[in-house]
């Protein structure tokens, strides 16, 4: 893994020698269907990718924590003798630092140390750099700690990290994929209980294509807050009426419409959304098993469209890469993934198809957009690892 080694060779370079060494590596992930449910108690299917966050630790024998990231060519430094601070110059370092302190708040012992990283997936795109960093820093730390705790446990505490240090809202999905990611497998994951089930990707002359639109609207952090805040809403006016609605998972369609003339039209479309997605969810997972393909094409894009008219995530540029892809004759559903305002879409397409895909949906959308899209192919890869 030629990863490896330009970490070591950097972590030599920044620390002095490469020995006693814990190299972890934790992928991306990609949301094939169930977007925005996690937050809301629901189900999702994410599977892990090959584009990952390598990271190698050693621990030291005060209480110094130093790490490097190799991508920015930059690094903190702090003692653990003081509580562990944000740092509002080197931004990327908060989601160690979170990692960090959320582990200690846990009853991690932990003790100085050397950190270095590397990571090959696209940031701020939706596929989830930021968590892979987060469950790459946790798996190491555990391993140097002799940490007492759970995957699933690990992840929170990664998800805690985020939103309560780094400051993002975000569900427990991204973490949890990364962590418990199976090799040729997607999880649909009960993100109430946590409860999971690795379905095979079998795809077999189709696969699964990136497209990455190149855009990523400031809007994304806010607008994410502002829905979870809309779901909230909707969920207290739905348990007016139905106390047993504790969070958008218990509801289904009769109650939205018996709550409609009290819901405002803006929360009534988030929870349609919410409630149709988590169906979807559930039924597209049925049709792979089942081996049909077309079906679940065919969730994907109705995903798509409850996202772009219900739930207002999406926007032109990705709209357009979604129609577009939608014309080529092998795609048989296309979607955005991830938390909305650009970056990436998920398509479903045969092998063969994606030479007309990069034919013909890369230039009519640079052409309308002045962007080159950049395209990923990935299998579904494991989880993280201690290499
Ligand atoms: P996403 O998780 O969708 O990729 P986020 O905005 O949540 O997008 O996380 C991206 C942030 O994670 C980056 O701005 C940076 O702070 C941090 N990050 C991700 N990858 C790296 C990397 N290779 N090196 C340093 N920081 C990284
Ligand atoms: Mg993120």
């Amino acid at each position: 893994m030629e990863a490896v080694a330009v970490l070591k060779q950097a972590f030599v370079k920044t620390f002095g020698h490469a020995d006693g060494l814990t190299v972890v590596r934790a992928p991306g992930r990609v949301n094939l269907i169930g977007e925005h449910t996690d937050y809301n108690g629901g189900f999702v299917f994410p599977m892990a990718i090959e584009f990952d966050m390598v990271l190698a630790a050693r621990k030291r024998t005060d209480q110094v924590v130093k790490i490097h990231s190799i991508d920015y060519g930059s690094t903190v430094e702090f003692t653990l003798d003081c509580p562990i601070t944000y740092d509002t110059k080197e931004l990327w370092s908060n989601y160690l630092r979170g990692v960090l302190w959320a582990m200690q708040g846990a009853g991690a012992h932990l003790g100085g140390m050397e950190i270095a990283f590397l990571g090959t997936i696209p940031q701020g795109s939706g596929l989830s750099s930021s968590a892979a960093l987060e469950v790459a820093t946790a798996v190491a730390v555990r391993h140097l700690t002799d940490f007492n705790i759970s995957q699933p446990d690990l992840a929170l505490l990664c998800q805690k990290a985020e939103n309560e240090f780094v400051g993002m809202k975000c569900g427990i999905m991204d973490q949890f994929i990364s962590m418990l990611g199976e090799e040729g497998h997607a999880l649909l994951v009960d993100c109430r209980t946590l409860d999971y089930e690795p379905i095979p990707i079998d795809l077999g002359g189709y696969q699964i294509l990136i497209c990455h639109s190149g855009v990523k609207h400031s809007l994304v952090d806010s607008a994410y807050n502002q829905r979870r805040q809309e779901c909230e809403t909707g969920v207290r006016i739905l348990a007016a009426h139905f106390p047993a609605v504790q969070a958008l998972r218990d509801a289904n369609l009769e109650m939205l419409a018996a709550c409609a003339a009290a819901l405002p039209p803006v929360i009534y479309k988030r929870c349609h959304h919410v409630i149709t997605e988590n169906e979807r969810v559930l039924k597209s997972t049925k049709a792979l098993k089942a081996g049909d393909l077309v079906g679940f094409g065919q969730f994907l894009n109705q995903s798509h469209d409850s996202l772009r008219d219900d739930y207002e995530v999406s926007c032109s540029e990705v709209d357009l890469l979604v129609d577009l892809a939608r014309k080529v004759n092998g795609v048989l559903g296309a979607r955005i993934t991830g938390g909305g305002f650009g970056g990436c879409t998920v398509n479903l397409i045969k092998g063969e198809a994606v030479e007309e895909f990069l034919a013909q949906v890369i230039p009519a959308y640079q052409k309308e957009t002045g962007i080159k899209a950049q395209v990923y192919t990935s299998k579904a890869a494991s989880g993280a690892e201690i290499l």
